[in-house]
């Protein structure tokens, strides 16, 4: 593994609008590239331009605290009350406790910084490492709130050490997820992506959701796997050749060249389904709930997530949905929703029954129909 020390030029990434995955509208990478080396990351695509070979090198950000320093002094929100949503910590091209994080402790020196603006903080890894900040996650948490959540493709050692050579088996994964919910800090699975033909089999789907309900995880979400033709695409398919040879025509099936590596809708669908039925079958909450996030929000932000969330939700079960529509034109308002609260027909795709629902968000932070769903 090869290390290399870069001056960034900048660290904090803002959203224009709320990303109602993990809630947050700040995220950062602190390295470039990721010696976890998963086989299917999409960090390896030619899109990320993460120099040298995925895998096996990785970009040492080492001026990222100073940078960041300055970045949060120069934005009005992390000195006001926070209401951006969390931090996100992890995601995109590198997990933020790969193992160079025990030599540099950048992701640690991060989460003191932000511990001292009172920042809500998500973080996603597939690495134990985190087990090392449970003193500052549980003092963040006390004062504003931490989600660890762990990503897993499924619960399947054996798969795992194929595609995820670089991290701890799923066994350990879900130690830490345990010893970390014992701790009363709230934890989330990512059920992402599982790998067509591989992991994606209902028995491995419902033994991963049932492993969650077990520990009472706070939420479990779902997603297929996104193949890119180039790069991530060729390295995907050497080493299924090689351990899974009879699924490799298959792939040609679902995987038809979308721009945006995504698989057929035929396919997303049956195992979306998979997951509909399993999830209900556990009562497991299948977005991130409101209940974790309701005070961090502004009111048009809460508004955005929880109908996009259900708009989501009215989708797995295959049905159309108006509120993904709704959202989006919220999102491009520059007043607060309670400002226009008896106008909220003049939003475009807000009809009646999105009025009904945005009034019952404004008054209690959620609604009675998001949360039916949410575990339906
Ligand atoms: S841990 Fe995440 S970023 Fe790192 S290689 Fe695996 S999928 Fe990519």
């Amino acid at each position: 593994m090869k290390e290399s020390k870069v001056k960034a030029k900048s660290i904090l990434r803002k959203r224009k609008k709320i990303d109602s995955w993990f809630i947050s509208r700040y995220g950062m990478n602190l390295y470039r590239g990721c010696t976890h080396n998963c086989v299917y990351c999409d960090g390896r695509s030619e899109g990320y331009y993460v120099k040298g070979k995925f895998g096996k090198r990785v970009e040492v950000k080492v001026n990222a605290i100073e940078l960041l320093k300055k970045e949060i002094s120069k934005d009005k929100n992390f000195n006001n009350h926070f209401k951006q949503g969390f931090i996100m910590l992890g995601g995109g091209v590198g997990d933020s406790y790969q193992p160079v994080e025990k030599k540099y402790e950048i992701t640690r020196k991060a989460l003191e910084l932000f511990n001292k603006h009172n920042c809500p903080i998500h973080i996603l890894t597939k690495s134990t490492l985190v087990k090392r900040d449970l003193d500052l996650l549980k003092e963040i948490n006390d004062k504003s709130k931490v989600i660890v959540s762990m990503s897993f493709s499924s619960l399947d050692d054996e798969a795992s050490s194929i595609f995820e050579p670089g991290v701890p088996p799923p066994s350990e994964r879900l130690e830490l997820l345990s010893s970390f919910k014992k701790e009363d800090l709230n934890c989330g699975m990512f059920l992402l992506p599982v790998i067509p033909f591989v992991t994606d089999k209902p028995v491995f789907i419902e033994n991963s959701i049932r492993k969650a309900s077990e520990l009472n995880l706070d939420f479990v979400i779902f997603g297929g796997m996104t193949l890119k033709d180039g790069k991530q695409k060729k390295y995907f398919m050497k080493v299924l050749k090689k351990y899974y040879p009879k699924v490799l025509v298959n792939y040609d099936n679902i995987y038809k060249g979308d721009k945006w590596g995504n698989a057929t809708s035929e396919y997303y669908d049956s195992i979306n389904n998979t997951f509909s039925l399993v999830s209900r079958k556990y009562g497991v909450d299948k977005r991130i709930p409101s209940k974790l996030f309701k005070d961090f929000l502004s009111e048009n932000d809460l508004a955005i997530v929880i109908l996009e969330h259900i708009d989501y939700l009215l989708k797995l079960k295959g049905k159309t949905s108006p509120y993904g529509f709704a959202a989006y034109s919220i999102s491009k308002l520059d007043k607060p929703l309670s400002s226009i609260k008896y106008n909220l027909r003049n939003i475009k795709g807000v009809g009646k029954v999105t009025e009904q629902i945005i009034w019952e968000i404004l008054d209690n932070g959620t609604c009675k129909y998001y949360e039916r769903l949410l575990k339906g």
